[in-house]
């Protein structure tokens, strides 16, 4: 492989050691995975759903037992903690098939229609659930192993089948997804790509049934503008600029560290980070405090990791200095660590011209923690509401009544009270977005709707040689449709109705006769 022209990362985050080489998929090879995927589909949404179900169990048991290869794998290539992984990798993705397990059957249950007998006599209708067909399955590499399994789980029982592009950061923990689910569908069914943009690109122009991407704001748009040559649906889990709220009746030391964690874990490199803090005056110097005190006993490498890739410790460093210029106060941290692409966890207290700079405007997905003072609950909300971001938000205090209130008025997809983001690992609840944090839905039987379509079934059992609205259309249609209005009607009296039912019993069986 030829290692310049290679997209894949090379090195370590952590100590800069090599890290094992990967092939790419041909680019003028994609087209012919997704024609594959296509026709393994077929076989695939035919199986009855129990037979998906057996096929897909012994995930939950690989994903268990496999826990100390990916906690490994995603420190090595991610440079993320292993206890995170533990957390937020490993126990929630086998949540994850217990959770799809337990519940498909009665989410893709068949629903009857109810029909009016009157206008629809003989007819019944039914709605079922059908696959998507092939998805085309694009993402990060924040969380390599969770985001993936989020759509591959509830998509393979639906019965659709998934070509998988993992993000070029980490191709290894893309790779150990694969073969999480080895031998467990059929060849085609579940098929890996290996590269950068340009095979997330092919992929999407390969017109698969659905796009299902999660990433940043900018290729987000890329991928939508591309789909939509083709008309193919985009499901789109983009970027965010989580605000917590400190009340003053806040208990401090759990929201001090409840903020510290949502800031800083994963080294700030989650969509639902928190990278704006509005607290209440007067709770704000023991607040800000105590946040600087715990940051202090961060053990850099060890609670907090590495950045990822070089671009997202440029992005920090030219956030950090726009703020600084804007007249931010760095409370502590705001330097690299100088081991791999380290960077101090900072906390830094923003006012005034810092307030319109990136640091509070745009995404930093770093280990940054900007702190703001408000004057009272409404401040806050309209201050944390301003913003073109509106995946997750948070509201602090021991008013739990109250709080959950506020919590309403977040322009969000995601609310929590007394707590940040961790609900990303709730297989039962949906995680989506508000604005430019895009409008795809990740959990829960909503995120079932965009990896399955709709069909209606209507069956007739009429015996009738004809049909109200069938041709001629005659004086009879025209009484009976009629007669059919007033008896709907809601404004018209006893008597109308009456000579309405005398209407249609003298002009429907004409009617249905053809006549
Ligand atoms: P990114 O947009 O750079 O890349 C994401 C994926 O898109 C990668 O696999 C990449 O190869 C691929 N890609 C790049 N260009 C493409 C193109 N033109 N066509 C098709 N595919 C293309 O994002 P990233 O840096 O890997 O991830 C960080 C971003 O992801 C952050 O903005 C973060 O907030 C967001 N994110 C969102 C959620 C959520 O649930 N909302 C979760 C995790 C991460």
């Amino acid at each position: 492989m030829d290692a310049v022209a290679s997209p894949f990362s090379t090195i370590s985050p952590l100590d800069g050691s090599p890290l094992d080489p990967v092939e790419e998929t041909p680019l003028d090879a994609v087209a012919a995975i997704v024609a594959k995927a296509r026709a393994a589909q077929v076989a695939w949404g035919q199986r009855p759903l129990s037979e998906r179900i057996e096929a897909l169990w012994p995930l939950k048991d690989r994903i268990l037992d496999r826990g100390p290869e990916m906690a490994r794998l995603l420190r090595k290539e991610c440079g993320k903690p292993e206890g995170e992984t533990w957390t937020a990798e490993v126990m929630p993705d086998a949540d994850l098939v217990d959770y799809w397990v337990d519940k498909i059957e009665e989410l893709l249950a068949p629903e009857e229609v109810p029909l009016d007998s009157l206008t629809y006599p003989g007819k019944t209708g039914k709605l079922v659930s059908v696959p998507r067909g092939v998805l085309a399955l694009i993402t990060p590499w924040n969380f390599p192993v969770a985001i993936p399994l989020r759509t591959i789980i509830p998509a393979l029982l639906a019965g659709d089948a998934i070509v998988f592009k993992p993000s070029e950061y980490s191709p290894r923990s893309g790779a150990f997804v694969a073969r999480l689910l080895e031998g467990l569908v059929p060849e085609g069914v579940f098929t890996l790509v290996q590269g950068g943009g340009a095979q997330g690109r092919a992929l999407v122009d390969a017109a698969p049934d659905l796009v299902v991407f999660t990433g940043s704001v900018a290729t987000g748009k890329k991928i939508a503008l591309a789909a939509a040559a083709n008309l193919v649906p985009v499901s789109l889990e983009l970027g965010g600029k989580d605000a917590a709220i400190v009340l003053a009746d806040a208990d401090l030391e759990r929201t001090a560290r409840g903020i510290v964690w949502g800031a800083f874990t994963n080294a700030g490199q989650n969509c639902a980070a928190i990278e704006r803090v509005y607290v209440e005056r007067k709770i704000a110097d023991k607040f800000t405090q105590r946040v600087v005190e715990l940051t202090k006993a961060l053990r850099v490498g060890e609670d907090v990791s590495p950045l990822t890739t070089p671009a997202q410790l440029a992005i920090v460093e030219r956030h950090l200095a726009a703020a600084r210029e804007a007249g931010a106060k760095i409370l502590v941290g705001g330097e690299r660590t100088g081991q791999g692409l380290g960077f101090q966890p900072t906390v830094l207290e923003v006012s005034g011209a810092a307030e319109k700079s990136p640091i509070i405007l745009d995404e930093t997905f770093g280990p940054v923690l900007p702190i703001v003072i408000v004057e009272g609950p409404d401040d806050a909300i309209a201050r944390a509401n301003d913003s073109r971001y509106g995946l997750t938000g948070s509201i602090w205090s021991k008013d739990v009544e109250r709080a959950e209130k506020l919590a309403m008025r977040l322009r969000t997809g995601v609310a929590t009270v007394n707590n940040h983001a961790f609900t990303a690992a709730l297989a039962a609840a949906p995680w989506t977005g508000v604005g430019e944090s895009g409008f795809g839905v990740t959990n829960s039987k909503h995120a079932l709707k965009e990896f399955t379509r709709p069909r209606f079934i209507l069956v007739d059992r009429s015996r009738a040689k004809s049909e109200l609205w069938w041709m001629p259309y005659t004086e009879s249609l025209l009484k009976t449709a009629q007669a059919l209005a007033i008896l709907r009607s809601g404004s018209q009296g006893i008597v109308a109705k009456l000579k309405a039912v005398w209407q249609l019993i003298t002009n429907a069986p004409k009617r249905l006769a053809g006549k």
